[in-house]
């Protein structure tokens, strides 16, 4: 599928399989000059700039503003990106209680979202129902027919068995484990549906928007109810052989335990999960707590909140210390719910990885919290969305 756009098709002409090319170069790089363009695609400056007139004047492709970052001696080179009327994008990403879909362009670019909460776990048909209502909301907000639209992607928090397109284990999520989620999601819509794992999207758009520089070696961690890891390495995605790489939940930290979801005893999930530290820190308050009421808590500096999250830092950095002696990353990156929290968590990451990863791999890596908080889902379903679109 990635060589598409390469691969003359019967009956192209020179131009349009060129005009394909540059559309398939643009898509990757989301944002570039024609200079860039010309580098990725291997076409000729003149034809690129023939080319890109006739976008632009299609509207298909506008100049945008160069930023900051890209700043450099002389006058910025004007930079160009695909609009909606290239195609558009669509992405489902499901919590275990929440589900946000959004409307994006092939640039991986937001232009309309909805969120609503639910238990998503309680009634898979009731959820993927709900997705498919507000998939169609947006659309019609936005005045997009489902022609237009080139692909979806659905995000779910669990691991998934990628041949077979099924949740890829009996226990978690497992009001979901007889469906195959995209086929479900797709008979809703009418359209076709790609499925991926939620902290495997995160790590995409943490690549993609992260930071100012493209990180190529990076681990994207997801703590929430649940928590999960998505790996870049070498600049691609690793999904691992059948589609559960990354399930750093499912460790086991204390072997006598509690049982966890998965079926073993005290797995990381289990010491660390929100639902967990809610737990622990519920019988030094007289009134119920939810997680934000925690993140309330470690914000004003609360002594025991602070201690809890910090801790469960620290039995997460365990984990990821062996992660990094493995893969040896740049960046360690928090998202999910409790990154919310903060200092108390990375600094809690940050001194186990100081103290069981190997020296030169400790001092390589940094940790920081995500900068695209909860959004980081639903940027990367965007992303592989727009990705996955045939050329
Ligand atoms: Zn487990």
């Amino acid at each position: 599928m990635e060589t598409g756009p390469d691969v003359p098709r019967p009956g192209d002409t020179l131009r349009g399989f060129n005009r394909r090319r540059l559309l398939a170069g643009l898509r990757e790089l989301r944002v570039a000059s024609r200079a860039q363009l010309a580098e990725l695609t291997g076409l000729s400056a003149v034809t690129v700039s023939a080319l890109t007139a006739e976008l632009l004047r299609e509207e298909m492709v506008v100049t945008v503003e160069a930023t900051t970052a890209r700043r450099g001696v002389g006058r910025p080179a004007a930079l160009l990106a695909l609009t909606a009327r290239a195609g558009v994008t669509i992405g489902v990403a499901f919590g275990r209680r929440h589900v946000r879909v959004a409307v994006g362009d092939l640039s991986g670019r937001v232009t309309a979202q909805e969120r609503v909460d639910l238990d998503v776990d309680g009634s898979a048909g009731r959820a993927l129902d709900i997705a498919a209502g507000l998939v169609g909301a947006v659309l019609t907000r936005t005045g997009t027919p489902r022609t237009a639209v080139v692909g979806v992607v659905m995000g779910v928090p669990a691991p998934l068995n990628w041949r077979a397109g099924t949740i890829g284990s009996n226990n978690i999520l497992p009001g979901w484990v007889a469906l195959r989620p995209a086929v479900e999601l797709s008979s809703r819509l009418g359209l076709p549906v790609a499925l991926d794992n939620d902290a495997n999207l995160g790590a995409l758009a943490e690549r993609a928007y992260g930071s100012d520089h493209v990180i190529d070696d990076l681990i994207y961690l997801k703590v929430s109810t649940g928590i999960g890891a998505g790996l870049i390495l070498g600049g691609r995605l690793h999904r691992g052989s059948t589609g559960s790489a990354g399930e750093i939940g499912h460790i086991q930290i204390r072997p006598d335990g509690v049982v966890c979801r998965c079926g073993s005893r005290g797995c990381l999930e289990t010491l660390v999960s929100t639902t967990s530290i809610v737990d622990l820190l519920q019988p030094a308050h007289p009134r119920a707590l939810a997680i934000a009421d925690v993140i309330a808590l470690v914000a004003a500096e609360d002594p025991g909140a602070t201690r809890v999250v910090t801790e469960a830092g620290q039995m997460i950095g365990r984990a990821v210390a062996d992660l990094c002696n493995h893969l040896n990353p740049a960046e360690v990156i928090i998202g999910g719910e409790l990154s919310e929290s903060g200092t108390p968590l990375t600094a809690g990451i940050r001194s186990a990885i100081d103290r069981y990863a190997q020296p030169a791999t400790a001092r390589a890596v940094t940790v920081r919290t995500s900068t695209l908080g909860d959004r980081a889902e639903i940027l990367g379903a965007l992303l592989l969305a727009a990705q996955r679109a045939p050329a």
